[in-house]
């Protein structure tokens, strides 16, 4: 759960999301091995983006996650928010 909370801190900027509730859950959610999404062009090809991994937060924090990667598809330029999300994170623990 902290590491959910410092993703909303981070993309949202802590606006619509100042704080994520502690809640009991069932069913299964796409976790990464870090609980962050990953929000990510896959090099090496140009046009191919990733956005998945949101764990329990995917539908409040679909907006904020499509308007992120919205905005990196069109200008091609991966914006300063999406840094903690890169794919190539998991890379070094394969
Ligand atoms: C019961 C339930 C209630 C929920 N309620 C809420 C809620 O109230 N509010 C909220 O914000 N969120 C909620 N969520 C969470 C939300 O549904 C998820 O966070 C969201 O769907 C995740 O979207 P995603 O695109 O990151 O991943 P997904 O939409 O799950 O997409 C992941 C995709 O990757 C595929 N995949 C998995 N592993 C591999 C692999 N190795 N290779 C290739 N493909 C793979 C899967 O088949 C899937 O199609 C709930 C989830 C559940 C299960």
């Amino acid at each position: 759960m902290r590491a959910t909370q410092m993703f909303v801190k981070r993309l949202d900027g802590g606006v619509l999301l100042p704080k994520v509730a502690r809640v009991h859950a069932v069913g299964r959610r796409p976790l990464t091995p870090d609980g962050l999404p990953i929000l990510d062009r896959v090099h090496p090809f140009e046009s191919l983006f990733i956005a998945t991994g949101h764990s329990m937060l995917g539908i409040t924090l679909a907006p904020a996650s499509g308007q992120a990667m919205a905005g990196y598809v069109l200008s091609g330029t991966r914006p300063e928010l999406l840094e903690p999300f890169r794919l190539r994170r998991f890379a070094a623990t394969r």
